[in-house]
């Protein structure tokens, strides 16, 4: 390093010194050289200016510490978002996988109708998966942002476990296990719950207990009402217990996170991708109520929901606020799927004009509403269901069918457009959406526009017809 300095030239050092409070500053120096061409050593005069730089280097400290807590936080979201991409990815390519095998090996056994009802049966059983493992994502997802809302109603705890049970038993009698479900010292049974999220509570505990109890195993869920001082509401507690595998103490408190799961060889070979209890815990939390855990590792598990219920006092209170027969104890819920209706005459021989741009989906539609005796008139576009509308006779088409994302002009301008036109029934045709996007907020869109009613793709033609039916009623009265 060449030493020799000039006149008028600085060198600035930073360096901390111990003021005589025993308090460290930091300080910046400059040094000016005033003589001159002089070696380091040899250097006559020169001035030194110190500036206290500590609080801007405190500040420093802080910024670089935030951000390195925001790179951290970005770089675990960031590790669990490609965790759940690989999970999800190898959770979806397994039944997809089955899909397209068996729709190959299908085709090329068109003269063996076993060998086509065989992998028609695998088809219709991995898509439910598939299905499943959707809606559960976008479960997670929902109750994640807040979106979710409790939708309160009288349900019937008797009626509620005869639907579980009847959900478990093709799994339960498969492993060969004993199965027990029971109410005990319940006694409100009729109270004021969301159904549908507590059946689903109860269903992701039991499917644990039997998917994680090798056959032959016992498990049992058992409910009890506890004593409460409020005469209006009860502390319910469902106990779901099993001699199955059991979960390791090192495992057991992150049973409750998302896409968690047990790091064994007997957890991996199961289907799973650990939302199961994310869910559930979330579901709990939003009725006020708490889950925990205790578990033996080969030994099994007890899953214990306690949760406060606003309990029906009166039994009239339940069956006046019930639509339907409220004799089948399932808290009337049932009798969608139960009724053959499909074929009353408020859709039977009944037209509809369907709106679809997916080739597979349009046909799919067809073929589903054929079967239950409705005609179809299908487009490819939203332009294509205006101009078909506008020309068919007044009432000749009892509701239309329009998917939302559609080339050329989509369901919602096709829906404002058929609502602008000038004719009677214009404003009076029910429209519904059938579409893919299955968000509450598309619910919403949908009828801002002018759409009667909302459903989600994959078609389940219980709940088209049930919307067809309700929406074609209401028209005709
Ligand atoms: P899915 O999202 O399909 O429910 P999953 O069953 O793996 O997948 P969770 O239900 O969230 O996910 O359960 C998380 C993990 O907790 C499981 O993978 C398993 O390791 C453990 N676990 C949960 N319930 C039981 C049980 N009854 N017995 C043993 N292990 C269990
Ligand atoms: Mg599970």
């Amino acid at each position: 390093m060449n030493n020799s300095k000039e006149s008028g030239m600085s060198t600035a050092v930073e360096g901390r010194v111990i003021t005589h409070d025993g308090k460290i500053k930091i300080l910046t120096m400059t040094y000016s050289y005033v003589s001159g061409e002089e070696s380091w050593d040899g250097i006559e005069s020169f001035y030194s200016v110190g500036i206290d730089i500590t609080k801007e280097r405190e500040e420093q400290e802080i910024q670089r510490r935030v951000l390195n807590e925001a790179y951290q936080t970005a770089r675990v979201a960031n590790a669990a978002k490609t965790n759940f991409l690989s999970a999800m990815s190898h959770d979806i390519r397994t039944p997809m996988n089955a899909v397209m095998g068996m729709t190959e090996i299908a085709q090329a056994n068109l003269d063996a109708p076993d060998k086509i009802r065989d992998c028609l049966n695998k088809i219709s059983s991995s898509s439910q998966h598939l299905l499943s493992l959707i809606n559960e994502v976008l479960d997670m997802s929902k109750i994640e942002s807040g979106k979710v809302n409790m939708t309160l109603e009288p349900i019937n705890l008797q009626g509620l476990t005869d639907i579980v049970a009847d959900m478990c038993r093709p799994l339960v009698n498969e492993k060969k296990q004993h199965f027990e479900i029971s109410l005990e010292n319940v006694k409100h049974e009729n109270i004021i719950a969301d159904g549908d999220r507590l059946r689903q509570v109860l269903m992701n505990l039991l499917s644990n207990a039997i998917k994680y109890t090798p056959e032959g195993g016992k498990i049992s869920l058992k409910i009890s009402e506890q004593y409460s001082p409020n005469p209006k509401k009860s502390q319910y507690e469902f106990v779901c217990t099993d001699n199955g595998i059991g979960i390791s103490e090192g495992f057991l408190p992150q049973v409750f996170d998302p896409f968690a799961r047990a790091e064994d060889h007997q957890i991996s070979k199961m289907q799973g991708t650990g939302l199961g209890m994310a869910i559930t815990e979330n579901i709990v939390r939003m009725m006020n109520g708490t889950v925990s855990v205790e578990s033996v590792k080969g030994k099994g598990s007890i899953f214990t929901v306690s949760v406060p219920f606003e309990v029906c006092v009166k039994d009239e209170t339940y069956h006046d606020t019930l639509a339907g027969p409220s004799e089948s104890g399932d808290g009337g819920r049932r009798k969608n799927h139960e009724k053959d209706t499909v074929f009353t005459d408020e859709i039977y021989g009944k037209k509809v004009l369907l709106a679809e741009d997916n080739e597979i989906n349009r046909e799919i539609a067809v073929e589903l509403l054929k079967m239950y005796g409705i005609e179809v008139n299908a487009v490819t576009n939203g332009e294509e269901a205006v101009e078909t509308f506008e020309k068919s006779a007044p009432e000749d088409y009892s509701a239309i069918l329009m998917d939302i994302q559609m080339p050329v002009m989509n369901g919602y301008e096709a829906t404002l457009a058929i609502r602008h036109l000038k004719r009677k029934d214009a404003k009076t045709i029910p429209i519904i959406a059938l579409t893919a996007n299955a968000f509450t907020s598309d619910a919403a869109k949908a009828r801002s526009v002018g759409m009667n009613d909302h459903v989600a793709k994959p078609i389940e033609m219980d709940r088209l017809l049930e919307v067809l039916e309700k929406w074609m009623d209401q028209k005709s009265n």
